[in-house]
């Protein structure tokens, strides 16, 4: 199985080819055509195991069809538990998303807060967060999830570890109902499936 058989444009393929990759992960071949039915999506995939293009490339391909992010809407939001982690997945948008024309930002906890309300006056496509920061944000009238069309839960079971569950209950209820939800996690515990149930619908399970 190659990248191209997946749906992905040619520009998100030159990108996977210019980081190297020869060929699709298993969670790669499961997800990405996963992502891309436009259905919500569970994962269980560890770090390591390539999940982060796993949800990246799709969520590129489809946002590069619709409508641009207007101030300060968001398009996609990608919640991490970490900083560290959000600052990966920003990298992983960065370099895959080269060639679109679509924004992104990164925010998290522990720095000022000021540029990244500027940051987001113009809107982002695609906006990683930490669940903590994304709350003030949005407090401060800095987001608006009126374009909202996807909302990416990433290491979930790290985030209720962290006891981030009050803050992602807080942001769900932000989001418009009509939107895709990708949950990743390392394990899906009783206690994950518990939040799943409030977060997807229906949604293609993968295990890899
Ligand atoms: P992740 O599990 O998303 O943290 O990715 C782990 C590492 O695997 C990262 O350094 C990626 O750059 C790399 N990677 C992701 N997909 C592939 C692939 N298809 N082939 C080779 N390396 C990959």
């Amino acid at each position: 199985l190659q990248f191209s058989d997946l749906g992905l444009q040619p520009k998100l393929l030159q990108a996977v080819e210019q980081q190297g990759y020869k060929h699709p992960s298993p969670i790669q071949a499961k997800g990405i055509p996963a992502v891309l039915s436009g259905k919500d999506v569970m994962a269980a995939a560890q770090t390591g195991t390539g999940k982060t293009a796993g949800f990246t490339l799709p969520m590129l391909e489809l946002l590069s069809k619709g409508q641009r992010a207007q101030n300060n809407n968001v398009r996609a939001l990608v919640l991490t538990p970490t900083r560290e982690l959000a600052a990966q997945v920003g990298e992983s948008v960065a370099a895959y998303g080269q060639q679109l024309a679509l924004s992104y930002s990164v925010v998290f906890g522990g720095v000022k807060i000021n540029p990244q309300m500027m940051q987001l006056r113009r809107g982002a496509d695609i906006l990683v967060a930490t669940p903590g920061r994304l709350l003030d944000l949005y407090q401060q009238n800095a987001i608006k999830f009126n374009q909202l069309e996807m909302l990416v839960l990433d290491e979930a079971d790290r985030m209720l570890d962290m006891g981030f569950i009050h803050d992602i209950r807080k942001i769900i209820k932000l989001l418009p109902a009509k939107r895709q939800n990708l949950l990743y996690s390392a394990t899906f515990s009783e206690e994950i499936r518990d939040l799943a149930k409030t977060i997807v619908t229906d949604p293609l399970e993968i295990s890899v």
